[in-house]
């Protein structure tokens, strides 16, 4: 039994109020120690309800707000307080295994997003070498296509990105991940389904 089982089995709201000085009546009945009360507003028993202020809840509730503590606070002074046995947990080694869990799935996450980062590369590349081919200028007065001009300016940067996630260290490849996501992200709206599916055939038709 952990220990706000033990001290909600043990104590009950009413004896705690009266352990901490409120004066109880036989009826239960007490002045709110949350509100300006000048009659006893407040019914206590297993637990406690303000009729004044609306306040109520059990006996760590009010322990917690009588002395303005953590619920855990609240319960380990009632069970000092009132001598209640407990089963001590181990926040410690519940941590460690959190830790753990936790960092299973980012190590996973991450793989997963390596990998997405990956495909949105390969396609992009795909896309540009296609458009360096086919937006490429005919005529040297002919003004240039924004495509050919992407092609151009980004290809080196795309498979610059794609030799490093494909041959560096996982420290590299998080750290470029970190610093390029976003433009990696960028590069995905940038992709072009249809163009980029007719890259083969044309490029068979125009070498
Ligand atoms: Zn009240």
């Amino acid at each position: 039994m952990n220990v706000f089982e033990a001290v909600k089995n043990t104590v009950t709201a009413r004896q705690a109020a009266e352990h901490y000085g409120l004066k109880v009546t036989r009826k239960g009945m007490a002045c709110c120690p949350f509100h300006r009360d000048r009659h006893p507003s407040m019914k206590l028993d297993q637990r406690f309800h303000c009729f004044g202020c609306q306040v109520d809840g059990d006996v760590i509730d009010f322990t917690a707000a009588y002395f303005g503590l953590s619920v855990r606070q609240a319960a380990e002074k009632l069970a000092e307080d009132f001598g209640v046995r407990y089963e001590v947990q181990r926040p410690l080694d519940r941590g460690k295994h959190k830790k753990k869990v936790k960092a299973e799935s980012l190590e996973q996450n991450y793989g997963k997003l390596e990998q997405i980062c990956f495909s949105i590369l390969g396609q992009y590349r795909e896309q540009l070498q296609f458009w360096k081919v086919h937006y490429a200028p005919k005529r040297p007065d002919e003004e240039w296509d924004s495509r050919f001009c992407e092609a151009l300016d980004r290809l080196t940067r795309v498979e610059y990105l794609m030799d490093v996630l494909l041959h560096s260290s996982v420290e590299e490849r998080v750290e470029l991940l970190l610093s390029a996501g976003k433009e990696i992200a960028g590069y995905a709206g940038r992709l072009q389904k249809s163009e980029a599916g007719t890259a083969g055939s044309s490029e068979n038709t125009s070498g």
